[in-house]
């Protein structure tokens, strides 16, 4: 049995699966990390919360795995943690100021708890490794680029990976399908994934670039920060801003497209304006992926808007027929797992995939302990 762990900034998720069973055994969160009066002072209060929940020091365990951000240009895949990997994960802080940490929080104190176990890391950034020169390179003074660490490296690869293969898998192409990944949670990105391999992707040096998502804009001309600065604010301040209240929230007060949606039809001009901002960047993205990858088998949606939202996969795709698009509206409107979405007559498949990193983690971390064993 694969215990995951997500230790977020405010919050650890737990899973506990088992790769033989009927996989899914237990899975929890803790919340409010950190917060005056939620009873969790740290993370360590939160693991051990953790560990009294899915009994930690059980014998079932085989191996802990978990979520880490941003690997840096030194992770493509996931990898055993020891010492070396743990400072490299240090390495890349600056890189993920608000994600790192609180992963590193969560396996210093799941080590400490359980020193026994295999533990594994799996990386939100190695999925997208693959990608070209072309795609991962700002064009910006090389020398520079290469000592700060500035490329693309792109997130949400775990989720990424999973989703993709599962839409190969569902048109029977598994391992050769053109696929367009969009993941539409409170952070959104799409991917282009070629053969299982990325080939481009939204997000960038940080997870801030590309959509619009809940609290961030995406897409953001680098001169409004220096106006901005320049104006008055601090880069703190700056940051702040882009990290917490762009975005949907930015622009309506609320970072919830559920809500957005409820005003949107009660007449509300600021959320209409948000929702609009938000699908008219999805629909350049599926553009640009279109001609990234040439052909394209299937546009596959995922998290939590991408699942359930059929209106936004609705007013993203309308009018892409001439670009073989199509979505059938009684499909595009049931609710069961992953479904193939589009008309009979579309050439491109457009499926919902719901998105599972958990599994991905686990099986990432299984294979990783495998192949320890056999080396
Ligand atoms: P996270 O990125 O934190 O994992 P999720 O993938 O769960 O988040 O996505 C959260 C987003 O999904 C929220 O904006 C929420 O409003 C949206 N969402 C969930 N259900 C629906 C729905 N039925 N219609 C529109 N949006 C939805």
């Amino acid at each position: 049995m694969i215990l995951v762990i997500n230790s977020g900034s405010s919050s650890v998720k737990y899973q506990l699966v088992d790769l033989d069973g009927p996989t899914r055994i237990k899975s929890g969160k803790v919340e409010r990390v950190g917060e005056p009066d939620s009873g969790v002072p740290d993370h360590e209060a939160a693991l051990q919360r953790v560990a009294d929940e899915v009994s930690m020091d059980s014998g079932d365990l085989t191996a802990i795995g978990h979520r880490v951000v941003h690997g840096g240009p030194w992770f493509t895949g996931p990898v055993l943690i020891t010492d070396e990997v743990v400072k490299r994960i240090e390495e890349a802080v600056p890189l993920a100021p608000l994600h790192n940490p609180a992963n590193l929080a969560g396996i210093e104190e799941t080590r400490r708890l359980r020193p026994d176990l295999p533990q594994v890391a799996v990386f939100d950034t190695a999925f997208h490794s693959t990608m070209p020169d072309a795609a991962r390179t700002y064009a910006i003074d090389r020398e520079v680029a290469e000592r700060y660490g500035v490329r693309r490296y792109g997130f949400h690869g775990t989720s990424t990976a999973y989703v993709s293969r599962v839409a190969a898998e569902m048109i029977g192409r598994p391992g050769t399908a053109n696929v367009i990944v969009l993941h539409l949670g409170n952070g959104a990105s799409a991917s282009a994934v070629s053969a299982g391999r990325c080939v481009d992707t939204s997000m960038g040096m940080t997870p801030m670039e590309g959509l619009v998502m809940g609290t961030r804009p995406g897409d953001l001309d680098p001169g409004v920060i220096f106006h901005l600065i320049r104006e008055g604010m601090t880069p703190d301040e700056v940051e702040s801003m882009l990290n917490h209240r762009a975005g949907l929230h930015g622009l309506s007060g609320d970072n919830d497209m559920r809500t957005v949606i409820e005003r949107v039809a009660a007449g509300d001009a600021d959320a209409a304006l948000a929702y609009a901002v938000y699908c008219h960047r999805l629909r350049k993205y599926i553009g640009a992926y279109c001609a990234v990858l040439g052909t394209v088998h299937v546009i596959a949606f995922t998290g939590g808007v991408g699942e359930n939202s059929a209106q936004v996969r609705r007013n993203v795709l309308a009018g892409l027929e001439p670009m073989g698009i199509r979505l059938d509206p009684l499909r595009n409107v049931s609710v069961t797992g992953a479904r193939v979405v589009s008309a009979g007559d579309s050439a491109v498949t457009v499926a919902v995939v719901p998105t599972d990193e958990e599994l991905e983690i686990a099986r990432e971390t299984d294979g990783v302990l495998a192949r320890t064993k056999s080396e």
